[in-house]
């Protein structure tokens, strides 16, 4: 791997404190960074560089899935983290950054490849484009890269306008778009299943499979993160971007398509595939639901609006569900059901493949006989599992699951995949502009409808499986959601 500067904004944050610094130290004793590498922290606060390197120490010590045992592994670590004080606004702070760029450069030995994170408030974005364009700092011999994560824009209007500003400072291949969930070992599996089991293979069509159904589900509610979510809402917050990105990976991967198209052009194509939403029809695909006071986990918890930062009468929605078709030859008549909630029964990530009965062309789900399942646990539980029939004792037919867990313990983290991926300029596991785009298009008439108030607001208890019109949604055509309990 190429030797390379790694230049940190919003160092001293939360995201780089839990995610960033164990991952880059995991893939060092991996021996998955580079030989010789510098990694610059900036933040607003002015500290020492020893009290930065305390600060790394500190988060290693608590959120690194590898205990930082060893002494001279961390000290030879940390020998490579230097601070420098950035207010993002001001430009003679990235004239001193520059020089802190090129004195470690020149000091490790570094071919001047430049790594750009920024783990800030996405309001900083463009400026501090702008401003490693305009100081010098992205001119260089080597590469330049530019690693942010979502929100990438609030609608598609701003979305196109913050891609515009990016895109004067980096060319696309230079950004990298983090959506963690693409980091998930079990999405990253997708591919794998598809491609290394003749036996799925041919039922990966239309003709046997009845349905889709893609849950993230969370048990806690809007937390202490209610100041961002009470203007975000569920559709912003995890549709337009996570589910998104997972209907992308399972309806590009399965069934086989025998081209050769990069995993990007794939992705594109079951955009471009998806049919759009009429603001009108949004009524009858979309359920948008808000919890109220119930139990979580056996304890009482409140209602979304009266959670501290919540605006008193807020019609943000903590839930969404939605009806999507694949209009392609592939997953035409297969519809694609997506639901997302705060405050749930139960947390979890999961892809669930319903198989039909070939010859009715129904789901199988009577006299008995439970559906044929694929099921992709993407988290917390990582693994999958195949449901078939079969007779127990007393002659009756039974489920029976044949599955395969993964040890999470020993698991690397999404953000140490994607870290590495990026180091390397491999943008498989990223988020495209083309994508981010075309999923914005697609939800905007659902933002519209929301913020002109056409849907209703279904409330739903928390510790539950979200309103009734999720069930209904599905009801429509015959089916329902499967393995809530
Ligand atoms: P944070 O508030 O904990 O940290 C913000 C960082 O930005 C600090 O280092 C601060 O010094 C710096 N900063 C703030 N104003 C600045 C300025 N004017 N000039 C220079 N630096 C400034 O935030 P966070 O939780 O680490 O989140 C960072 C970004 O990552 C946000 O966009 C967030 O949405 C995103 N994100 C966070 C998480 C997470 O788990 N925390 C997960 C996914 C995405």
């Amino acid at each position: 791997m190429d030797t390379m500067s790694f230049v940190l904004f919003g160092a001293t944050g939360d995201l780089a404190t839990r995610k960033i610094y164990p991952a880059l130290y995991n893939l060092f004793i991996e021996m998955k960074m580079p030989e010789s590498f510098s990694v610059i922290g900036l933040g607003r606060k002015e500290i020492s560089n020893d009290i930065f390197q305390g600060l790394v120490e500190k988060s290693l010590n608590t959120f690194s899935r590898n205990s930082p045992d060893n002494a001279d592994t961390m000290k030879a670590f940390l020998s490579a983290f230097r601070y420098s004080q950035l207010d993002v606004n001001r430009k003679e702070d990235y004239q001193k950054l520059l020089q802190l760029v090129v004195q470690r450069e020149k000091e490790l030995k570094l071919s001047e490849n430049r790594m750009f994170y920024l783990s800030v408030s996405p309001e900083f974005f463009d400026v501090i484009a702008l401003n490693i364009n305009e100081s010098g700092l992205g001119t260089t011999e080597g590469w330049k890269r530019l690693i942010i994560e979502k929100p990438f824009g609030r609608d598609l209007k701003s979305a196109q306008e913050l891609n515009e500003n990016l895109s004067k400072a980096f060319h696309e291949e230079e950004i990298f778009r983090i959506d963690h969930f693409l980091g998930k070992a079990m999405v990253q599996n997708l591919e794998v299943l598809e491609s290394s089991n003749p036996y799925l293979q041919d039922l990966w069509s239309n003709h046997y499979i009845a349905n889709v159904q893609i849950t993230a589900n969370e048990t806690v509610g809007v937390e202490e993160r209610a100041g961002y979510y009470d203007h975000a809402g569920a559709l912003r917050d995890m549709f337009q971007n996570h589910m998104l990105q997972l209907l992308m990976m399972i309806a590009t991967q399965l069934p086989k398509r025998g081209d050769a198209s990069t995993d990007n052009l794939k992705k594109k194509a079951i955009m471009e595939s998806l049919r759009p939403l009429q603001q009108e029809d949004v009524i009858h695909n979309v359920v948008r639901g808000q919890y109220v006071a119930g139990k979580s986990k056996g304890d009482s918890v409140v209602a979304y609006t009266d959670e501290p930062g919540v605006a008193v009468h807020t019609h943000t929605e903590t839930f969404v569900a939605a009806r999507l078709w694949i209009d392609d030859l592939f997953w035409n008549e297969v519809p694609f059901y997506i639901r997302t909630g705060k405050r749930m029964k139960e947390k979890s990530t999961r892809i669930v493949i319903e198989f039909k009965e070939p010859l009715t062309k129904q789901s199988i789900e009577e006299d008995g006989k439970m559906a044929n399942l694929l099921v992709i646990e993407i988290g917390p539980k990582e693994g999958m599992f195949i449901q078939l029939n079969k007779k127990n004792n007393k002659g009756e037919l039974e489920p029976v699951r044949i599955d395969c867990y993964s040890n999470e313990k020993d698991a690397p983290e999404a953000y140490e995949k994607l870290i590495h991926d990026a180091m390397n300029g491999d943008s498989t596991f990223f988020a495209h502009w083309d994508e981010v785009e075309m999923s914005w298009k697609w939800v905007q008439p659902i933002l519209n409808a929301f913020n002109d108030n056409l849907i209703p607001l279904q409330m739903y208890e928390a510790g539950s499986y979200g309103p009734t019109g999720s069930d209904e949604l599905l009801a429509f055509e015959g089916f329902k959601w499967l393995l809530d309990s």
